[in-house]
Order: structure tokens, then C-alpha cells, then sequence
């Protein structure tokens, strides 16, 4: 049996302001079932591009990619917010929905040719990976696919990946 993920999804108005609906994943997380669904397809859309190793932006990225790493039995790397990780790092910097940041890696992470499945809850403008792209790319990774629970579709984060696969599981 399969269950309507979007029945999972909270739609929070006017939060952090006012006019913007946030998306919030954590009851999704919260159902076994649901969690499992979710985390199911990613990882078979993980299968056809034969993935070696998974990454996710902190912190949701780490939620919704570690299952599906430990699903496809391939390792997990962090992209953490910057000044977290105690050994020598890439960086890369990135415009968010509501501000901006960098997101950092340590520089073995990802091994030069390894194929990479980068994965977060959700797609808005698309900074959030590009910058986690860049830093796979800086360490000579490849890759493979980006795979979200949801896409804010008018936001063209698409758009912005243009030459990446992208699975969503969710639109808004
Ligand atoms: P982007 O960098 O503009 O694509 O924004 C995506 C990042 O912002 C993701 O890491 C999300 O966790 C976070 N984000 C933006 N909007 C929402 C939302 O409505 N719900 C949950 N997370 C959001």
C-alpha cells in the first residue's frame, strides 16, 4: 500500500514572514510508512544512476539522505554551515530564500570520479545545491542526481540545475 506523501506535509503561512507558505517535512518524518515511501524512491532513482556515495546540506539534508545512503548501503558526507568541521575544508558560498551562507565539506569527502547523489528536503531558488554541487565538484566528484521531497516549483531552482537530473517527489 502506498500512502499521499503531501498528506505528510505541514503548510505553515507567513512563516519566517509574512506572505511566504513554509513547507515543513518533519510529519513526514514523523510516519514510519510515509518516511519509508519517501526515502523507497529516492533511493530507486539512486539505483538507475548508480550512485557511490550520497550528500546532504545541513541540516534537513542529513534527515531525508542518510536512510537513503544506509538503503543503498554507499556512504553519507555532511555539507555543514561554515566553521563546524574540524579538518581542512572546501567552501563554497550561496544565496538562500532568506539570506545567505556557505556551506563547507572536509576535502577527502568525496573521492575524485566517485558518483554522487546530492539530496535535500526541498528545492526553493536552487542555492542551496549549487553550492553543495560545487563542493562535490571541487573534489573531482561527479554528479549524478539531486533528489528533493519537494520542488516550489515558481521559484525555478530547475531552472538554475539545468544539466543535473533531478528527482522531486512533491510540487508546490
Ligand atoms: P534554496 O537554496 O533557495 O533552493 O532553498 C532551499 C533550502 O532552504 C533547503 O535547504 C530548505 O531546507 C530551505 N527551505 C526553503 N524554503 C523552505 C520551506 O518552505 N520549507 C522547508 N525548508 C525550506
Amino acid at each position: 500500500m502506498t500512502v499521499n506523501l503531501y498528506d505528510y506535509v505541514a503548510s505553515v503561512p507567513d512563516y519566517p514572514e509574512k506572505g511566504v507558505i513554509f513547507r515543513d517535512i518533519l510529519p513526514l518524518m514523523a510516519d514510519g510508512e510515509a518516511f519509508k515511501q519517501a526515502t523507497d524512491e529516492i533511493a530507486a532513482f539512486a539505483r538507475e544512476q548508480g550512485v557511490d556515495m550520497v550528500v546532504g546540506p545541513e541540516s534537513r539534508g542529513f534527515i531525508v539522505g542518510c536512510p537513503v545512503a544506509f538503503e543503498l548501503g554507499v556512504g553519507f558526507a555532511a555539507a555543514r554551515k561554515k566553521g563546524k568541521l574540524p579538518r581542512p575544508a572546501v567552501s563554497a558560498s550561496y544565496t538562500l530564500e532568506y539570506g545567505s551562507a556557505t556551506l563547507q565539506m572536509e576535502n577527502d569527502a568525496i573521492k575524485p570520479g566517485q558518483k554522487v547523489l546530492i539530496v535535500d528536503d526541498l528545492l526553493a531558488t536552487g542555492g542551496t545545491i549549487s553550492a553543495t554541487i560545487d563542493l562535490v565538484e571541487q573534489m573531482g566528484g561527479e554528479v549524478v542526481g539531486c533528489a528533493f521531497l519537494i520542488d516550489l516549483k515558481d521559484l525555478n531552482g530547475r531552472e538554475r540545475l539545468k544539466g543535473y537530473k533531478i528527482k522531486t517527489l512533491m510540487e508546490f
